[in-house]
C-alpha cells in the first residue's frame, strides 16, 4: 500500500507559531507554514492571532474543513491583524472530523485568552477529561487538545507565568504531544518527554517560529535554530529570548521518537532531531538491499515516500532507478473516497503506471509499509499488466503488528494484513515473486541510533498503553 493513494495510515496533525517581535502581522506567514505541513493533515486547518500590544483577551481565529488552500482567503487572511499567532492543520484520529474539532483551540479564561495547536495523542485523556468535568467544565469539542487548554487555564490560576502553567498542565499528560500555545503576551512550544512527535525552533529576522518541521520553517524563508528537545517547554517573550524549561525532560536515551515519522510521515526535505528524512529512507532502501537482495532490471517508488527509499535501494544495489509510477496530485479531500469494496478502482485514479518503463523489465517495487494489503496487490497487478515480467516488493518498514496509541491511525489488528499470515502467504496475497520486509533491528540505524519507539512493530510501547483502544471514545 502506499498511505497517500489509499488513505489507509495518517498523521495526525501539524502545528505552527510565531512571535514577530518587530510587530508585523503574521496571518498570511501562518498561512505558508500550514501550507508546506499540510501532508499532516488534510481534514481542517485554521489560524488564530493577536496583537501582543492590544486587549489582552482579543483574538481573531478562522478555521475550515479542507486544506489550507481551501479555507483560506487572501481577504480573510488580511482582516487577520496581529503579530503572534498559531496555526494547525489537522487529520483526526482521536475526536470526529467536524469544524467544531477544528485548531487552534481558542479559550477565554480570567487571564486572558490562550489559543493551542497540538499534534498527536493522549493516553489519559479521557481521565484527565473527566477530572475536569467533576470540577463544571463543559466541553465544546470531543479533542484531546480542549483538555490540554483547560488544564493549562487551571493551572495559570495558580501559578506566576503562563509557561509554569504549561509545564504544570504538561507533567500530567501522557503520551504524544507537540503544543504551540500563544498567551497574550508570549509564544510557547512544548514537547512530550518521549518527543514521539517533531517540533523545531526558527528565526526570520525578528520573528520567532515554532513548528512540527523544518520544510515549513523553508517554506517561509526562515532559519532553523534548534529542535526542540523531548520534555522540554519553549517560550518566546517580548525580549527576544528564548527561555527553556527541562524539568519534564526524561533522562537521556529514554526517549521515543516515532520511527514512522522518518519512514513516511515527515517531509523528506525536513530533519528531525538533526536526521534528514530523505537519507533516513534512503538508508532504508539501502538496508533493504543488502538484507533481501534480488536479481532484477529496474528499482521503482511507489510515490512519494517510496522514492528515496528505491534510490537508495539502487545505488546499494547498483541496479538502475526508474519511474514506473505517475500520480495524480489533484486528489483533494473533496475526492470522494470509495468503500472498501470498491478501492481498487481508487488506486487507478490516483496512480498510473508509466508502460514504457516497466515492460518486459524484472521490477522492483519500495514501498513504505503494508497495511491491510489491496492496494500493495493492486499495485502489483497494475505492473504485471503493463508488461512488467516479474514484481518483487520491498517495503521499507517491518510489518505492522500493533496498533498505535500516540496519534497514529494504525488500524485494528485483525485488519492488519501481517498480523495473521506469513511473509511468504501475504506475497501470494499481493501476487508478488518476491517480498521483503526492512529488519526491526534496522530500525535505529536509520536515525543514527536515535531512541525510537517501535511500538506498531513489535508491541512494546515506551509507556504502558491503555487496556482498551480509546480513540474517538467521545464520540460514543
Ligand atoms: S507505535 Fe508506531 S506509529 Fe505509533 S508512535 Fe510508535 S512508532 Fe510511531
Amino acid at each position: 500500500m502506499n498511505t497517500e493513494v489509499c488513505d489507509e495510515i495518517h498523521e495526525e496533525c501539524g502545528v505552527f507559531g510565531i512571535y514577530d517581535l518587530d510587530r508585523h502581522d503574521v496571518a498570511s506567514t501562518i498561512y505558508y507554514g500550514l501550507f508546506a505541513l499540510q501532508h499532516r493533515g488534510q481534514e481542517s486547518c485554521g489560524i488564530a492571532v493577536s496583537d501582543t500590544y492590544g486587549p489582552k483577551g482579543k483574538v481573531q481565529s478562522y478555521k475550515g474543513m479542507g486544506l489550507a488552500n481551501e479555507v483560506f482567503t487572501q481577504e480573510n487572511l488580511e482582516k487577520m491583524k496581529g503579530d503572534i499567532g498559531v496555526g494547525h492543520v489537522r487529520y483526526s484520529t482521536a475526536g470526529a472530523s467536524t469544524i467544531e474539532n477544528a485548531q487552534p483551540l481558542v479559550l477565554n479564561y480570567v487571564k486572558g485568552t490562550l489559543a493551542l495547536a497540538h499534534n498527536g495523542n493522549l493516553i489519559n485523556a479521557n481521565e484527565l477529561r473527566h477530572d475536569l468535568e467533576y470540577t463544571g467544565a463543559i466541553f465544546q469539542t470531543t479533542i484531546d487538545s480542549e483538555v490540554i487548554a483547560y488544564h493549562i487555564a487551571r493551572e495559570r490560576l495558580k501559578t506566576g507565568t503562563v509557561e509554569e502553567a504549561v509545564r504544570r498542565a504538561a507533567s500530567k499528560m501522557r503520551g504524544a504531544y507537540s503544543l504551540v500555545v500563544m498567551s497574550p503576551r508570549k509564544l510557547i512550544g512544548a514537547r512530550d518527554p518521549y518527543g514521539f512527535k517533531p517540533l523545531c525552533i526558527g528565526k526570520r529576522d525578528n520573528a520567532y517560529i515554532i513548528t512540527s518541521e523544518t520544510c515549513a520553517l523553508d517554506t517561509i524563508g526562515a532559519e532553523f535554530v534548534r529542535d526542540v528537545l523531548p520534555g522540554e517547554v519553549v517560550t518566546i517573550s517580548q525580549d527576544g529570548q528564548i527561555s527553556s524549561d527541562t524539568s519534564n525532560c526524561l533522562p537521556k536515551g529514554q526517549e521515543a521518537r516515532c520511527i514512522f515519522e522518518y519512514i513516511y510521515f515527515a517531509r523528506p526535505d525536513s530533519r528531525c532531531d538533526g536526521i534528514s528524512i530523505y537519507e533516513s529512507r534512503t538508508r532504508a532502501g539501502a538496508f533493504l538491499a543488502q538484507d533481501s537482495p534480488v536479481e532484477a532490471d529496474l528499482v521503482v517508488g511507489v510515490p512519494e515516500s517510496g522514492n528515496p527509499a528505491a534510490q537508495g535501494y539502487a545505488m546499494a544495489s547498483g541496479i538502475p532507478y526508474g519511474t514506473a509510477f505517475i500520480k495524480n496530485g489533484y486528489v483533494g479531500r473533496t475526492f470522494i473516497k470509495p468503500k472498501q469494496s470498491s478501492r481498487e478502482s481508487s488506486v487507478r485514479i490516483k496512480l498510473n503506471v508509466l508502460k514504457k518503463s516497466v515492460e518486459g523489465k524484472r521490477i522492483i517495487m519500495i514501498d513504505d509499509s503494508i497495511v491491510r494489503g489491496t492496494t500493495s496487490g493492486r499495485i502489483v497487478s497494475m505492473l504485471r499488466e503493463a508488461g512488467a515480467k516479474e514484481v518483487h516488493v520491498r517495503i521499507s518498514s517491518p510489518p505492522f503488528l500493533w496498533p498505535c496509541y500516540f496519534g497514529t491511525d494504525i488500524p485494528a489488528r485483525e485488519q492488519l494484513i501481517a498480523y495473521n499470515k506469513t511473509i511468504d502467504e501475504i506475497c501470494q496475497e499481493l501476487g508478488a515473486d518476491s517480498l521483503g520486509y526492512l529488519k526491526v533491528e534496522r530500525l535505529s540505524e536509520l536515525v543514527d541510533g536515535l531512541p525510537i519507539c517501535k511500538g506498531c512493530f513489535t508491541g512494546e510501547y515506551p509507556m504502558e498503553p491503555p487496556k482498551e483502544d480509546i480513540r474517538g471514545e467521545y464520540e460514543k
